[in-house]
């Protein structure tokens, strides 16, 4: 660590201070050290300057070292404290973590190794809670910025399509082919918007499931006659092998179900041969789980990009080819349906085609849940 870190240490104990500073110096730290015999000036320090660490004493003359965590947190919640308590405190030490310290060091145990230790721990918290709050101003950043730009290129695609279908005033021949490609390419960027607000809206934890009990034949079915337009006009054929003698209940929110099936099927269908097939089966795993398989005739993925696919963005050199797609489909797939508790892969062959699967847990109907 080449940074001079500035460190608050809180203790009432002359020696016990010395003993401390003189730990620290054989450490390889670089550090910057106030000192507070009083809890009150310990915070009233904490307020005036920024410090990287405070470690304090549980027993202060003054407030024990638990209200100087608190009154600390209040300043800063994201503030790296430690407290240090005597031998057998274990349980003031827990009462500590659960007020917000970071850790707690048992003073006849310290030692430069465990003070090394303890700030590593310290930094390695620090990086982490900073991960995540860029992580979260990211994702609120996208999903503002989809919504920001949804209105307007619902604008640009209406009226391309009032100009393209108007028979009143009808555009010349290279016109209408103008608009076309103004609104593929319109569609296309509404799509990649729609699909990082729904990826943002996952990640920033705002994705709120309803988790019931699914009949999974209801669910086929309304599934297939929705992708069976899209089939037929890719000339694949979809071929429902679903049945089963016993009706099977899943457990898993609806709608994002279908959603994730959905865009199973179509890239079965997108990424399929010509005159291929889409086949959709499922089998009941270890009694308790049900495995719904999508299995297609395509082209198949190549072994050094399967740990890709369900990477955002990543369209595996799709890219290059007429096939639409924005690469997040898969990504926000794994997202709902590990939030449903489930989970999701793949078996592929290239040149045979692949089988995409999901995997959800069996519910037990009640009353209620059967289908009126
Ligand atoms: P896209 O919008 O590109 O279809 P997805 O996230 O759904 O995005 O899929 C990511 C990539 O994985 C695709 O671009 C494609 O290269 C590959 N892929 C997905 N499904 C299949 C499939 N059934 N067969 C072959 N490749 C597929």
């Amino acid at each position: 660590m080449d940074k001079t870190f500035k460190l608050l240490l809180i203790d009432d104990d002359k020696l016990d201070r010395s003993a401390f500073r003189r730990y620290l110096n054989t450490t390889r730290i670089s550090y910057d050290i106030q000192e507070c015999a009083y809890g009150k000036t310990g915070i009233d320090e904490f307020e005036k300057g920024q410090f990287d660490w405070v470690f304090v004493d549980y027993n202060l003359p003054d407030i024990n070292g638990i209200e100087v965590v608190e009154k600390i947190l209040d300043t800063d919640p994201d503030a790296s404290i430690v407290i240090m308590t005597g031998e057998g405190d274990e349980l003031l030490a827990a009462k500590a973590i659960k007020c917000g310290a970071s850790d707690y060091l048992p003073k006849n145990a310290l030692s430069s190794i465990v003070l090394t230790q303890c700030i590593q721990n310290l930094e390695l918290r620090k990086a982490k809670v900073e991960a995540e709050q860029n992580n979260r101003a990211k994702t609120e950043f996208l999903a503002r910025m989809s919504h920001e730009l949804r209105t307007p290129m619902n604008a640009i695609l209406g009226f391309s399509q009032l100009m393209h279908e108007n028979t009143k005033d009808p555009l010349s021949e290279s016109h209408q082919f103008r608009v076309s490609q103004i609104l593929k390419a319109g569609r296309h960027l509404l799509n990649l918007i729609n699909d990082m607000l729904d990826l943002s809206h996952i990640e920033s934890e705002k994705l709120s499931l309803s988790i019931e009990p699914i009949c999974i034949a209801n669910l086929l079915e309304d599934l297939i006659s929705l992708a069976r337009p899209l089939s037929e006009q890719s000339n694949i054929v979809l071929i429902d092998n679903t049945y089963s003698p016993e009706e099977i209940f899943v457990l898993g929110d609806k709608t994002r179900l279908k959603q994730v099936l959905l865009n199973l099927i179509s890239n079965g269908i997108k990424y399929n041969r010509s005159e291929g097939s889409v086949t959709l089966t499922i089998e009941i795993q270890d009694a308790d789980y049900l495995r719904i398989n999508v299995k297609d005739t395509g082209v198949g993925i190549p072994n050094e990009k399967i740990d890709y696919v369900f990477e955002p963005f990543d369209r595996l050199g799709a890219e290059n080819s007429e096939i639409e797609g924005t690469g997040i489909g898969l990504t926000i797939s794994k997202k709902l349906i590990e939030a449903m508790n489930g989970s999701i892969g793949l078996e592929t062959s290239v040149g045979e085609g692949s089988e995409f699967y999901i995997i959800l847990p069996i519910s037990v109907p009640t009353q209620l849940d059967q289908p009126l």
